[in-house]
């Protein structure tokens, strides 16, 4: 036996780190707390972009802010002020630096690498293996994300995309304003946009990004960059300084929050992402500090959830438009930022409109295609046999 923990957590990543952290900052320092995970992370796997009013529990890790956005699509090309929100960004290898720093002052946190074989109810509470090693715990937090068989029931597309951190010779990029989405790329049927996310005059994160249901070929994404910088930058000298690519799911299947009686699902695998913008740090954070805050109070993590939520119910709405290609994704983001100031949009995505506002976003889209998708949303939900 490795041991016994109060609280053990598999996996630290975002999700995992964070609730260390916010259980830490709830109060909870006398708890004995693990963390397990393959491998310290010592790179850039990833960069995390979120909008947000006011500051975020990793302030001192945002790496850079802008107060405006671009957006080019459909007949709408303009550089949006967004205050009192900020687009921020957060590259992982701040983070995971920051975290480790911390952990080593607490205590209360022990970390182990290895690869955890399983997960299950076990001795007062539940077990994880880890290099034929069992430790044991009150409570265990899963970050490790394995995608469900697929069920018709239920969308699945992806969010795919590659990004190039690019350097330039010549001063070329506007640092005031990040490029949240430009649509003006061949769209071959699908969700194809770009970001741009400007650290100096001469340095940007440029990202090739798809919503479709199968990643391209590794060729397509660097081809869809050299295009972009190419036709939309007017570049034709850079030099690649850092590259990173990856996959999120968007899907309105369930994802099981309680997998057992002691084992609770975070980050992904707990299904944070949100299924028609792929966004998942803030909505991380929140899980976390809900979890922090439950255990303090209660001393269980479940914290209440609405059984009904309308939000996700339009996120498998748009999932459908998408999906069935109903209309082109370039024109329904169109839409929205061409008929709503962009902190309507911004505060629609965060899932924190009112009924009101989510009336006036459903008017800026063609409503006819959202009824028809709405429908066959619920007839896939009621009509297709459950399965499992
Ligand atoms: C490249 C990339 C960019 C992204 N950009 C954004 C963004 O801009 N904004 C945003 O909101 N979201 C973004 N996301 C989505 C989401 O925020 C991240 O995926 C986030 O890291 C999810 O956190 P997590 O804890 O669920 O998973 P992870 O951070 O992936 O953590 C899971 C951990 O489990 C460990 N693990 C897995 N299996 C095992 C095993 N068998 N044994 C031991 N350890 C294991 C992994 O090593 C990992 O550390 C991005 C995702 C990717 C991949």
């Amino acid at each position: 036996m490795g041991g016994h923990y109060d609280y053990i957590i598999a996996g630290a990543g975002a999700s995992g780190l964070s609730l260390a952290y916010h259980m830490v900052q709830a109060g909870l320092r006398d708890k004995k707390i693990l963390l397990l995970d393959r491998a310290a992370k010592t790179t850039n796997d990833r960069t995390w972009c979120f909008w947000e009013v006011g500051q975020n529990s990793f302030e001192r890790v945002v790496f850079r802010r802008w107060n405006q956005i671009w957006f080019h699509g459909e007949g709408v090309s303009r550089r949006f002020n967004i205050a009192p929100y900020a687009y921020k960004m957060i590259r992982g290898i701040d983070f995971y630096t920051f975290m480790s720093q911390w952990v080593l002052q607490q205590p209360n946190i022990s970390v182990r690498y290895g690869e955890i074989s399983h997960i299950q109810e076990g001795e007062g509470g539940a077990v994880v293996g880890l290099d034929g090693q069992t430790f044991a715990g009150q409570w265990v937090f899963n970050s490790l994300y394995k995608p469900a068989p697929k069920n018709p029931r239920h969308h699945y597309l992806l969010q795919h995309f590659k990004g190039w951190v690019i350097q330039t010779p010549e001063p070329v990029f506007d640092t005031e304003a990040a490029t949240f989405m430009d649509f003006r790329l061949e769209q071959r049927g699908e969700v194809r946009f770009v970001y741009v996310l400007p650290f100096d005059p001469h340095t940007a994160l440029v990202e090739y990004t798809l919503f479709s249901p199968e990643p391209l070929r590794p060729d397509d994404y660097d081809a869809g960059l050299r295009e972009y910088l190419g036709r939309w930058l007017g570049l034709e000298r850079y030099e690649i300084q850092e590259s990173e690519s990856g996959i999120i799911p968007m899907t309105d299947a369930p994802f099981a929050r309680q997998q057992s009686p002691r084992v609770m699902n975070i980050g992904t695998a707990g299904g944070r992402t949100k299924a028609s913008t792929g966004y998942t740090f803030l909505r991380i954070q929140k899980q976390s500090r809900r979890i922090a805050d439950s255990l303090m109070q209660t001393g269980q993590p479940f914290y209440p959830e609405p059984v009904f939520n309308r939000h996700a119910c339009m996120d498998s709405v748009l999932l459908n438009v998408l999906d069935s290609r109903r209309s082109p994704g370039k024109r329904i983001f169109s839409d929205l930022f061409r008929k709503n100031p962009p902190q309507r949009v911004l505060r629609f995505l965060d899932e924190e409109t009112g009924l009101l506002e989510d009336l006036q976003i459903m008017s800026s889209v063609d409503i006819r295609t959202f009824v028809s998708a709405a429908l066959a949303v619920g007839r896939r939900r009621w009509l297709e046999p459950k399965r499992g």
